[in-house]
């Protein structure tokens, strides 16, 4: 075997532009796959399933960072809140009001990130840029204690057109540049753009993301 995941980690390091941070995308891969490429330095890692997750927490080292990065459930919003550092894929006003109300009880503030729908498939989940617009401004004065809204995330259709897909993230960059100067100027916590996987984070990066969700490219070997 001539590649190993600590080898495909740092060909995908080594392509990364400065202050775009990794996140290593490990839903399906192992604890032990996750430990081969914590010894090589990375320390925030993605997952997908709150079971799997918690498992994962509970077994790995204490100083990993985990984002969770799939749709997240309300009702299981409880068992992530203790210890998740960032919560990417927030997509309706009753998931933010609960990831409040529980991050609140164990005395913790979560980042969290609005997911925008921007890709053409009707699977993916997320505020239309009208919709989260609407959100913004509803809750422009709202007197959060257990989140901190800290950004943008987004997927761009699964297509080969790289055009398609430039202008797909070119809708989240311009929707988070808005936001910030409508509605966050002041705001030093409003800052991620997280959008970029495996296929695409190349054209991702040079549409203005500063963090990038890689899994396949990393763990596949
Ligand atoms: C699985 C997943 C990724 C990583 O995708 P790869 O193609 O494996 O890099 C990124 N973001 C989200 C939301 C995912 O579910």
């Amino acid at each position: 075997m001539s590649q190993t995941i600590s080898s495909q980690l740092d060909a995908i390091r080594s392509t990364l532009i400065p202050d775009v941070e990794l996140v290593a995308v490990s839903k399906y891969h192992t604890a032990a796959e996750i430990m081969e490429a914590y010894q090589a330095g990375q320390r925030i890692f993605g997952e997908s399933r709150v079971q799997d997750l918690c498992t994962k927490h509970d077994t790995l080292p204490k100083d990993i960072s985990w984002h969770f990065i799939g749709h997240l459930q309300t009702n299981k919003v409880k068992f992530i809140v203790p210890f998740i550092e960032m919560i990417h894929a927030v997509d309706s006003e009753k998931l933010l009001l609960e990831i409040d109300a529980q991050a609140q009880k164990v005395n913790r503030v979560i980042p969290c990130l609005l997911q925008l729908h921007v890709a053409q498939e009707e699977t993916k989940f997320g505020f239309s840029p009208e919709e989260c617009a609407q959100f913004l401004k509803t809750y422009k004065d709202f007197p959060w204690k257990g989140i901190q809204i800290a950004g943008i995330m987004g997927m761009a259709s699964n297509v080969d057109n790289e055009c398609q897909i430039h202008q797909e993230f070119k809708q989240l960059h311009d929707f988070f540049v808005w936001a910030k100067q409508q509605y966050f100027s002041q705001n030093e916590s409003f800052r991620f753009r997280s959008w970029g996987m495996s296929s695409d984070y190349r054209i991702a990066m040079q549409e203005g993301c500063n963090m990038v969700r890689i899994g396949s490219s990393i763990f596949n070997i």
